[in-house]
């Protein structure tokens, strides 16, 4: 399969990275993930941005600009013919003897490559289980790095519970799913933990709330407790490959159970249609 390094569209087997790379050894990096339906790509400027304010929030600087970044990225997609799936872009700071101290703002090493994944369509349509657990991760979860320890521990123990995904709260407050965002609906109202350094500000977690306001739904941009979680009318995560998944059981610190409900239904519509007009 053809891979991206750094500004050259390659050969898988012509990749070495170096065993003192920073992403290898500090997990020192930052990705994205966009998805490709019908050979097409959905939001990838807004992904190409978050990769770049990631790249500031660590004080990495990008080898080129993005618009050469997103030549590339569709170039590799072409190339490996993919219909749907998604394309994988990370960087990270490089090689360096290993010591923790970084050099600021030199230019990161990127790699990317694309898979075909097909979207969940059965989860979308029944809704999954999730493990409600303690959000062990650090304070800057706003950063799209490639050190995800504390989502893959959560992870983990989600799906040794028969649990499709991990929820999180901090001290009984919601924030996040292990690689997905959060959503509660109370009487017709739409609740999200704010975008603060405690979450990661999803792209699909944008694009819903989007979606829900030009649909008159009102969206509210602050946390919630295990309590209204408990007493939700309805739950769903976000994320570019689950896009917008229902929950139908909780399991962990708190049990609760909904029904795939009528504006997660309306929602999910919503973005289909979205995707259609959008994808380019
Ligand atoms: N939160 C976390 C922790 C994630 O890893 C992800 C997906 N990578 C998301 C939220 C969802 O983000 P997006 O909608 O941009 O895929």
């Amino acid at each position: 399969s053809f891979v991206l390094l750094n500004n050259q569209i390659t050969t898988r087997e012509n990749v070495k990275i170096d065993m003192e790379d920073r992403g290898y050894n500090f997990g020192d990096g930052i990705y994205e993930v966009i998805p490709i339906y019908d050979s097409k790509t959905f939001s990838m400027d807004e992904h190409l941005q978050r990769f770049e304010e990631s790249a500031a929030k660590i004080e990495i600087k990008l080898p080129y600009d993005k618009s050469l970044l997103k030549r590339l990225l569709n170039d590799l997609k072409e190339k490996n013919n993919i219909t749907n799936g998604i394309i994988y872009i990370q960087m990270t700071r490089g090689v360096s003897p290993r010591a923790h101290l970084y050099e600021r703002n030199v230019e990161g090493l990127i790699t990317g490559f694309c898979r075909e994944m097909p979207f969940p369509v059965e989860q979308k349509h029944s809704g999954i289980n999730v493990f409600l657990t303690a959000d062990i991760r650090w304070l800057r979860c706003d950063i799209k790095t490639i050190n995800l320890l504390g989502n893959t521990m959560v992870k983990r123990k989600a799906t040794d519970e028969n649990c499709h995904e991990a929820i999180m709260h901090r001290d009984g407050t919601l924030t996040e799913g292990s690689s997905s965002n959060l959503f509660i609906v109370k009487d017709k109202i739409l609740y999200t933990h704010p975008a603060t350094n405690l979450i990661l500000n999803g792209i699909t977690r944008q694009k819903v709330i989007k979606l829900a306001n030009e649909n008159d739904l009102t969206v509210v941009e602050e946390t919630f407790t295990l309590k209204q979680l408990r007493e939700a009318d309805e739950a769903f995560i976000t994320s570019t490959t689950q896009e917008i998944t229902p929950i139908t059981s909780v399991f962990g610190d708190i049990q609760a159970n909904f029904t795939v409900g009528p504006i997660t239904k309306a929602l999910q519509q919503f973005f289909k249609e979205c995707v259609e007009k959008e994808a380019i």
